[in-house]
């Protein structure tokens, strides 16, 4: 097959979807890979590395029979993919409706990377996963890091030094990265979700659960269910008298294909001691914080609130090398003997495919 890597043209994005070490793996099973010069250069994969690998560079990655992507296309490049090619990416099925279907009526079969269902079988294609690791782990630098005070406990010449309480709400895989690399760095870390299964694995980490009163539903996915208002308006008065306490809040509560839950008003951050932070993870969409401002960083009441977008692109080396490797699992479903075979009575073909769901009528 014919894979082509353009670069990445949304802003701000650094990955890339092949690292060379994939593109190596890819041509010694016999495909060709075509490189945009220049994709992974933001990522520090330099084109030497990628002509080491095998890859060819031409300005054709857009013609091919697979092509793989991190964030989808703009009109311009979806309009330059064969009929027929099979497009893999994060492609947003969920809040671009008008995207994918402009893909199906050109013919192409397109992948969305967030569709592959979150089965055990398809655990080495899950990029939401290890995409969120890398956000996770993130903001809990960025937490450490804006914060005016050390994590850890210090016992110096000049006298003990407590350690920061850091709060975790939402603990899916970004959050419990988060609690990890939080107590990694030393501090006091406190972790809650709405799923109760959850609490077992805050405390496996080393974190306690911080009992809030509210349980939500858990859907068959593993997902979080939307709380009632009730419960909302009880998690965020609940959550308004605990916050004064923390140094540093980290937000990942997420609902698929919805907007991210508002959990800390305006009145809650008000409470918070000067010189407390939070990083909102949720701000991709909206964010759990009602003064979060999507893409910036901003200081309410002495407050910083970071709202920064797209956190796996701020490390795209390692970001990119594991969405590859996701990318590859994929593709080796894909086409097992190397030409494509799209069964799509199997669980993971039919799932991840985007442009083939609801069958043109007739
Ligand atoms: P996500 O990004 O959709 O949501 C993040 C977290 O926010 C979730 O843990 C959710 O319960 C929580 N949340 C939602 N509303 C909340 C609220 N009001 N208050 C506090 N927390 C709230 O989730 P994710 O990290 O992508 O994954 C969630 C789950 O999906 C996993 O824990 C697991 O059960 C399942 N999963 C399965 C596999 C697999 O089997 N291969 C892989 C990854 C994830």
């Amino acid at each position: 097959m014919r894979i082509g890597v353009p670069k990445e043209t949304a802003q701000g994005e650094r990955r890339v979807a092949l690292v060379p070490e994939v593109v190596a793996k890819l041509v010694e099973a016999g495909h060709e890979v075509v490189v945009e010069r220049g994709a992974g250069s933001a990522a520090s994969f330099e084109d030497d590395a990628y002509a080491e690998a095998g890859a060819t560079f031409d300005d054709g990655a857009w013609d091919a029979d697979v092509v793989v992507k991190v964030q989808k296309p703009t009109v311009e490049e979806a309009g330059r993919l064969r009929t027929g090619a099979v497009l893999i990416g994060f492609l947003q099925p969920l809040t671009d409706r008008e995207g994918i279907d402009r893909l199906a009526a050109q013919g192409v079969v397109a992948f969305a990377m967030e569709s592959i269902p979150r089965i055990t079988r398809a655990q080495s294609m899950d990029a939401l996963s290890s995409q969120a690791t890398v956000g996770g782990y993130k903001a809990a630098l960025i937490a450490a890091d804006r914060l005016p005070r050390f994590l850890p406990m210090l016992t110096t010449a000049a006298g003990t030094v407590q350690p920061a309480k850091v709060l975790v709400i939402g603990a899916g895989v970004a959050g419990l990265q988060a609690i990890a690399t939080t107590r990694r760095l030393g501090g006091v870390v406190f972790g809650f979700d709405v799923r109760a299964a959850v609490r077992e694995q805050i405390e496996s980490l080393g974190a306690k659960f911080l009992d809030l009163g509210v349980q939500g539903e858990e859907t068959a996915g593993g997902y979080a269910a939307e709380l009632t208002p009730e419960q909302q308006a009880q998690q965020q008065a609940e959550l308004e008298k605990r916050l004064p306490d923390f140094d540093a809040v980290i937000t990942t509560a997420a609902i698929p294909g919805r907007p991210a839950p508002k959990l800390i008003p305006a009145s809650a951050v008000e409470a918070m001691r000067p010189g407390s932070v939070i990083v909102d993870l949720a701000a991709e969409t909206g964010g759990n914080c009602e003064l979060t401002q999507p893409g910036e960083e901003v200081v309410r009441e002495g407050v910083t609130i970071v709202g920064l977008l797209n956190l796996p692109s701020e490390m795209p080396y390692h970001a990119s090398q594991l969405y590859a490797r996701n990318v590859q699992a994929l593709l080796n479903h894909l086409a097992p003997e190397g030409t494509l075979v799209l069964d799509f009575d199997d669980e993971i073909t039919a799932g991840a495919c985007v442009t083939r769901k609801e069958p043109a009528a007739g």
